[in-house]
């Protein structure tokens, strides 16, 4: 008799904000449904052939931050002062055990580094040139500047050099990048990776790699990545919180990812997340105009989705 076949959940993101049809394009739109399927797909793949969901998240973040349309390593948004510093996160659920980096410049994909971190340091978490150093020293490929810069994203920072009251939700309309999964043994991870925000200043670091704040996972509870407005993810430690409320509450995925971004948006901020459980359920909830996303099942075709109503 041969094993059946391994059941499994895949979600992923590549950001939240207010992309509608007439200020995306339809060329934009079209390239971006085609890049969330290629992602979706790079971590199905290793789940449909029984692999670990660790491996999954990994495979789908890498896809997104080598394509230039997703504020993570390749195309990620300047600093003030024109350079990229990139931030990401891995956290495998069966274990608790977590890699980040935060500020790195020289890294061609900062969620390989983080894995890096996670899998060979004693550490969970490195900042800045310290972390582009580990990964020299690791073997976690090199790329110069030019690499990670876009025309567009140059242009979105000359815009808010230009007008630096403009509000924070127009400068998010291509976002972050993020996925959750579990795999056919029930584990479940989460990986986030992003370029932070558009004219960020003095070493600025959002939720995105903070375990707890924009990426947590366990097995216990669920894995969740987030979008959005980090600051207001860091405050109410929006990751944590959902596996708390699922662990020690009770609630569904579904009810903690609503009343998170219900708690979110009272507070004044703006995202959105991705969630799965180990028992193979996935979702997500976000409370702006669109959210980046897409999610494939052991047993069902997969689903792209870009604007709210969809
Ligand atoms: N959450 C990210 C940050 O604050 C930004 C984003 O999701 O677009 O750095």
């Amino acid at each position: 008799m041969t094993d059946p076949a391994p059941t499994w959940t895949i979600v992923i993101h590549g950001g939240a904000g207010s992309m509608t049809p007439d200020n995306l394009g339809a060329a934009e739109e079209a390239a971006a449904r085609q890049a969330l399927a290629a992602a979706l797909e790079a971590g199905a793949a290793i789940l449909r052939s029984g692999g670990a969901s660790l491996d999954a998240v990994q495979a789908a973040v890498r896809v997104l931050e080598d394509d230039p349309h997703f504020n993570a390593g390749r195309g990620s948004v300047f600093t003030a002062e024109g350079r990229i510093e990139c931030d990401a996160a891995i956290m495998d659920g069966a274990n608790l055990d977590a890699g980040a980096v935060a500020g790195v410049r020289s890294t061609k994909n900062p969620i390989l580094l983080a894995r890096e971190v996670m899998d060979r340091s004693t550490h969970v978490f490195l900042a800045g040139v310290g972390a582009d150093n580990f990964g020299r020293a690791h073997d976690i490929e090199a790329a110069e500047p030019s690499w990670f810069e876009t025309p567009e994203r140059r242009r979105q920072l000359d815009e808010i050099l230009a007008n630096p009251d403009m509000p924070f939700d127009s400068a998010m309309k291509y976002g972050t990048v993020g996925a959750v999964a579990v795999d056919g043994d029930g584990h479940v991870a989460s990986a986030t990776s992003t370029g932070g925000l558009t004219g960020k200043k003095w070493g600025r670091v959002g939720d995105s790699p903070l375990i707890g704040a924009g990426t947590y996972a366990d097995d216990r509870a669920a894995a969740v990545s987030c979008t959005g407005a980090g600051e207001y993810f860091i405050r109410l430690g929006v990751a944590h919180e959902i596996c708390a409320r699922v662990r020690l509450a009770g609630w569904s995925i579904e009810d903690a990812a609503d009343t998170l971004i219900d708690e979110l948006g009272d507070l004044g901020g703006k995202g959105g997340v991705i969630v799965v459980s180990p028992d193979g359920s996935g979702g997500w909830a976000f409370n702006t105009k669109a959210m980046y996303r897409a999610m494939a099942m052991h047993d069902s075709a997969p689903e792209i989705a870009i604007y709210g109503h969809e």
